[in-house]
């Protein structure tokens, strides 16, 4: 990501950054400003008293209009395809590929929406991750950052913990993978209190088990369909694959703690 020229990018820089992506927050252009009020309202749900998780609620979005329908699916797949490409295409805290690979690509909220629901829709909250990292770091309480300001912290106030779209990665992680014939290991290095935290507390767990499943064939293997199917399936709620695909990732990382 090299957006910005600074260590955190600027105030400037964070308003161009936003009117550029809600110029294509929707891949057909007589959508884009509706998309814009519809993102806005949602927005201002979420931070209203008592704070709302509206995730959900993009979910079921389906918007009919005089100039077409306007479903919830849409507004994240444009989200997606435009962070990704800021990302270099690359998972944003392990790096992976995430492009002509079988990974899932989930939006992943920085500060978890279990317990910041305010900036459930937050555009600075959102990244897109792999689902290693997503499903390792769910739930998990990122940092020092108040629970209840309705205002999104400034790059400045992430002071132990990474933001991927506040900090440059190559400032703060370091990675080295290495594969063989039969064998892949990844070495995450942090270089500062923010990418030792990351570390910490994702990145050495998820290093932990992509050595697990790629060094054994037979894991590897149903892993890979796994994933291919995970991929295809997008952004379709299935809850019963979900659900064990949760249960996978508690018993793999059983194994690896
Ligand atoms: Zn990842």
């Amino acid at each position: 990501m090299n957006w910005f020229k600074g260590t955190h990018p600027s105030r400037a820089e964070m308003r161009s950054e936003l009117d550029a992506y809600l110029r294509v927050s929707h891949a057909t252009k007589k959508h884009v400003a509706r998309t814009k009020e519809l993102l806005e309202d949602l927005w201002k749900q979420a931070r209203s008293r008592p704070f709302v998780d509206v995730w959900p609620h993009l979910d079921a979005l389906d918007d009919v209009s005089p100039k077409g329908t306007i479903k919830g699916a849409a507004i994240k797949s444009a989200f997606r395809h435009r962070i990704l490409s800021r990302q270099d295409n690359r998972c944003c805290y392990c790096r992976r590929w995430l492009v002509n690979t079988a990974y899932a690509k989930p939006i992943e909220h920085v500060l978890p929406r279990g317990h910041y629901p305010q900036f459930s829709i937050e555009f600075w909250n959102m990244a897109v991750s792999c689902n290693d990292c997503n499903s390792a770091k769910t739930d998990k309480v990122w940092g020092s950052i108040s629970k209840t300001s309705r205002r999104y912290p400034r790059a400045e106030e992430f002071t132990d913990s990474f933001h991927p779209r506040f900090h440059r990665y190559d400032d703060h992680v370091r990675f080295l993978r290495m594969e063989t014939n039969s064998q892949t290991v990844t070495l995450f290095t942090g270089l500062t209190p923010q990418g030792r935290h990351l570390c910490r507390s994702l990145l050495h767990q998820v290093a932990a088990k992509e050595t697990l499943i790629e060094n054994n064939p037979v894991v590897a293997e149903a892993m890979k369909e796994i994933r291919t199917f995970e991929a295809k399936a997008g952004s379709v709620i299935l809850t019963r694959f979900d659900a064990f695909r949760a249960a996978l990732d508690q018993s793999l990382e059983r194994l690896i703690k």
